[in-house]
């Protein structure tokens, strides 16, 4: 089975104390992840190290920045490389969220940037894809998706191309309680498996695995989760409620 991923999204919430409180309430949870499961928490820069330390004795449970540098050092001010990262121990992080794309002007070729220094630095990137409502409105989001993945991930071997986690997040359904549908998501997801065999092959395609986003909540979570090609969720507003990200993991494949 294609490993599956519970991704939180924290964004820029929770102080310090309350996100070492929700993370033991969902650790206290003690959810047993079978070996192809995965539970990420992507947290501000600040908490890296704290959450990566509170997972350290979990099977299959990893903290995740939420960004990371398309420059590998220098005077960047304020900017956090991968290498930085890597040198903490990370090993996820969540590239070209669709709120980065909007408010931090972040470009397709920025974002080839950023996965190419992710992955040699050994960080796996979960980068996000996916259409605003104009687009969809316009039934043109494949394309649309497409070109994202062209743009900034068709540069990539075979080899490397293995190491990433794509989330295909319709910007229409980010924090605005308006949840794909299952034929929806399927649809896409199946869609951009497609675009990844075509440049890559059957084999590679088949292994990436593919996460929903869009208002995913304990409720919905199972349904979404149960279409073939959707490989779990990043989860945003329903992560910052621990009993919620608690069914959301339950509901992995
Ligand atoms: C997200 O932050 O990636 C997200 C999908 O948010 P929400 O679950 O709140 O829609």
């Amino acid at each position: 089975m294609r490993t599956q991923i519970a991704a939180a999204n924290w964004k820029m919430n929770l102080t310090y104390r309350q996100g070492e409180e929700l993370l033991d309430e969902i650790l206290d949870a003690d959810i047993p992840l079978e070996a192809h499961q995965r539970v990420v928490f992507a947290v501000p820069f600040p908490y890296l190290i704290m959450v990566n330390s509170e997972l350290a004795d979990e099977n299959n449970y990893f903290a995740a920045a939420q960004n990371c540098s398309d420059k590998r050092s220098g005077a960047y001010t304020g900017e956090v490389s991968a290498e930085m990262l890597q040198s903490i121990n990370i090993r996820y992080a969540v590239i070209g969220h669709s709120e980065r794309r909007e408010y931090f002007s972040e470009t397709n070729q920025a974002l080839a940037q950023k996965a190419a220094l992710c992955l040699e630095a050994g960080i796996t990137p979960i980068f996000c894809c996916g259409e605003p409502l104009n687009i969809r409105e316009a039934g043109t989001q494949n394309n649309y998706v497409k070109t994202q993945l062209e743009e900034s991930l068709f540069g990539f071997s075979e080899g490397r191309i293995s190491g990433i986690v794509i989330a295909y997040e319709p910007i229409w359904a980010i924090g605005t309680g308006k949840t794909a549908t299952t034929e929806q998501a399927q649809e896409m997801h199946a869609f951009i498996r497609s675009v990844l065999e075509g440049k890559y092959g059957a084999d590679v395609a088949e292994a990436i695995p593919i996460l929903y986003g869009g208002s995913v909540k304990a409720g919905n979570a199972k349904e979404l989760f149960r279409c073939p090609d959707v490989d779990g969720g990043l989860v945003g507003g329903a992560s910052l409620i621990g009993a919620d990200f608690i069914k959301i993991i339950h509901s992995l494949k």
